[in-house]
C-alpha cells in the first residue's frame, strides 16, 4: 500500500478507505491513542489502537520517539480535537526509542539545552515549524523574483576580493600550517597556494551580482556568506545566507519600493500558507515573555506584529534627520544611550537603532543618505544637500523592531571617475578590481541593489530571540557542532 503523507490524510474526508501512516510518536495515551507526526505538517494524526487484537510486545514499544507504521481505516473521529483518525490494524515499529537514553522528553525544555542537541531538534514542535517556514520563506522569495523576471544568480563561495574592504574574512588554503612556502621577504608565499593567489570565503556576491545585472538587468543572489568577526550577539552568524538582488536602471527609491515590496510579499506568503506553524510560535513567544517584566513584553502578538508589517508603509527618513531625533530623544538628554548621541558622522549603534523603530516610530524604518565615511566605496556620492554637514552617499538601511539592520543596501557609483577617484581615497588597490571597474568603462548605467541577511527576516518572521535557532547548525565564535 502507498504511504500517505499526515499533511495529505487531514486534507481528505474520512472515506473509510484503507491507508497507510508512517511517522514519530508524539505521545501515546492510555495504551491506546498515538499521536503520530511525520514533519509533513504541524498537525498530528490520531491513531488508534485495537485493544482487543494488539499485539502486547508491539503496544510495549509505542514510545514517545520511536518511528513507526501503521495500517488502519481512515474513519471521522470520535473524539475531540481532530476531525479524522486512524483504527489501526497493524502496527509497525522502524526504530524504538529509549526515554531513559533520549536527551529529549516529552516535555518543554530549554533552547539553549536543545541548541547543544541541535541535531535532535527538529524532533520539537517548534523547531519543526521554524524550519518549515525557514523553508516556505525561501521559496516565496524565490517566487517573488521569479514573478517579476529576476535571474537567480550563483555567485562564487571562494573568493579573491573583499567587497567590503574589511579584514573580516576566512582564510581558504591548502598550503601546509606548519611549514608554508614564503618569499624571499619571509612572507607566506600564496603563489605556491591552490589557486596561485591568497582566497577567502566571500563577505558577499554583490560585486559579482553587479555584472550580471549589467547584461541580465535584474538579477539576485540567495546563498551562504561568512564573516569571521568575532560578534557574540543574537544577531550575528559567522555563516549565514544572504539575498542579494542587483538591478540596473534602478535609483535608490526604486531600491527601497523592491526592498519594501519584497519583505511584505515574503511575509504575506506566511501569513497565507504557515498559520499552524505560526500559531505553535506565537504561542511559544507568549510563554517567553511571561518570564520578562511587563514594560518589556510586546504590545502585539507574531501575527499582530506580521500584519502589521504587510499593512503599514515603511518610515523613511535621511541619516540626518535621525540623527536629529536621536540627539533630541529622552534617553540621550537623560544619558540612557550607552552610546551618547554626540553628532553628524558616527555609525548608529543598535540602540540607537532600536529606538527609532521601537520608540519613536513604532514600525520598519528606512534610513537613507548616510555619511559616505562610514558606507563602502562602491556606493553613489550624493549632491551636496541642504543643511548636511559632510558628504553622503545614496545608501539605505532597513530596521526592523526586535531585528535592528535586516536590510542594507545602495545605489552603486556607475562614474568611472568619481568612483576610482573613492577607491583611491580609501586605499583600495584598482588592479584588484579591475572587472568591477570594466563595468564602468564599457556601457556603465545607474544601478542599485541590497542585501538582506535570511536568518535575520526567519527571526522576524517566527519570532525567535535568537539568531542561532532560526538556522540548522549555528556557526558562531567557538562553535562549528554537527
Ligand atoms: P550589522 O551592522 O548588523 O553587523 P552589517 O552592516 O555588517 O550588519 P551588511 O554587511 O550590510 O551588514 O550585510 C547585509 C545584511 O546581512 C545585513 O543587513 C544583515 O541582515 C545581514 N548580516 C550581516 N552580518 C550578519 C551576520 N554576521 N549574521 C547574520 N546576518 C548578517
Ligand atoms: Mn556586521
Amino acid at each position: 500500500m502507498q504511504r500517505l503523507k499526515i499533511a495529505e490524510i487531514l486534507r481528505t474526508e474520512p472515506v473509510n478507505t484503507s491507508v497507510l501512516v508512517k511517522g514519530w510518536v508524539k505521545a501515546f495515551r492510555n495504551n491506546q491513542f498515538i499521536a503520530l507526526n511525520d514533519g509533513s505538517t504541524a498537525s498530528n494524526l490520531q491513531v488508534v489502537i485495537d485493544l482487543e487484537n494488539a499485539d502486547p510486545a508491539i503496544v510495549d514499544r509505542i514510545k514517545f520517539g520511536a518511528a513507526i507504521g501503521a495500517t488502519g481505516i481512515l474513519v471521522e473521529s470520535q473524539g475531540k480535537g481532530q476531525t479524522v483518525e486512524v483504527k489501526a490494524e497493524s502496527i509497525e515499529i522502524y526504530g524504538d526509542c529509549n526515554l531513559d537514553e533520549f536527551p529529549l522528553q516529552p516535555k518543554r525544555q530549554s533552547l539553549e539545552f536543545l541548541r547543544e542537541n541541535a541535531h535532535l531538534r527538529f524532533r520539537t514542535n517548534t523547531f519543526s515549524a521554524v524550519f518549515r517556514i525557514r523553508h516556505a520563506l525561501a521559496f516565496a522569495v524565490h517566487k517573488f523574483f521569479n514573478d517579476r523576471g529576476f535571474y537567480y544568480l550563483h555567485t562564487p563561495v571562494i573568493t579573491a576580493s573583499d567587497a567590503e574592504g574589511a579584514g573580516e574574512m576566512f582564510r581558504v588554503t591548502t598550503l601546509p600550517l606548519e611549514n608554508p612556502p614564503r618569499t624571499e621577504q619571509g612572507e607566506i608565499d600564496f603563489s605556491e597556494d591552490f589557486f596561485g593567489r591568497s582566497t577567502n570565503l566571500t563577505v558577499s556576491g554583490q560585486l559579482e551580482a553587479e555584472l550580471g545585472a549589467l547584461a541580465l538587468g535584474d538579477v539576485y543572489t540567495f546563498g551562504p556568506t561568512f564573516r569571521a568577526e568575532n560578534s557574540n550577539t543574537t544577531r550575528h552568524l559567522a555563516e549565514f545566507w544572504m539575498i542579494e538582488p542587483e538591478v540596473a536602471f534602478c535609483d535608490l527609491t526604486d531600491n527601497m519600493n523592491l526592498a519594501e515590496d519584497m519583505l511584505q510579499y515574503v511575509i504575506k506568503y506566511i501569513l497565507e500558507n504557515c498559520a499552524a506553524d505560526l500559531k505553535i510560535l506565537e504561542d511559544r513567544l507568549l510563554e517567553e515573555e511571561k518570564s520578562k517584566p511587563q514594560d518589556q513584553r510586546s504590545e502585539l502578538s507574531l501575527t499582530e506584529k506580521l500584519h502589521f508589517v504587510t499593512e503599514n508603509k515603511f518610515e523613511r527618513l535621511t541619516y540626518t534627520e535621525a540623527i536629529q531625533i536621536l540627539k533630541d530623544s529622552k534617553p540621550n538628554k537623560k544619558g540612557k544611550f550607552q552610546f551618547p548621541v554626540e553628532g553628524w558622522g558616527t555609525d548608529l549603534q543598535s540602540e540607537h537603532e532600536r529606538y527609532l523603530v521601537e520608540k519613536h516610530f513604532k514600525k520598519p524604518v528606512v534610513l537613507t543618505n548616510y555619511p559616505a565615511a562610514i558606507k563602502a566605496f562602491y556606493m553613489r556620492q550624493d549632491e551636496p544637500l541642504e543643511g548636511v554637514p559632510g558628504p553622503t552617499v545614496a545608501a539605505m538601511d532597513i530596521l526592523f523592531p526586535g531585528i535592528g539592520e535586516i536590510v542594507g543596501g545602495s545605489q552603486r557609483e556607475e562614474r568611472l571617475d568619481k568612483l576610482k577617484q573613492r577607491m583611491h581615497e580609501m586605499d583600495i588597490p584598482e588592479k584588484e578590481l579591475f572587472w568591477y571597474l570594466d563595468t564602468r568603462r564599457f556601457g556603465t548605467c545607474p544601478h542599485a541593489g541590497f542585501g538582506l541577511g535570511f536568518e535575520r527576516l526567519v527571526q522576524f518572521v517566527t519570532g525567535m530571540t535568537n539568531i542561532r535557532d532560526v538556522i540548522a547548525f549555528p556557526r558562531y565564535p567557538g562553535s562549528a557542532e554537527f
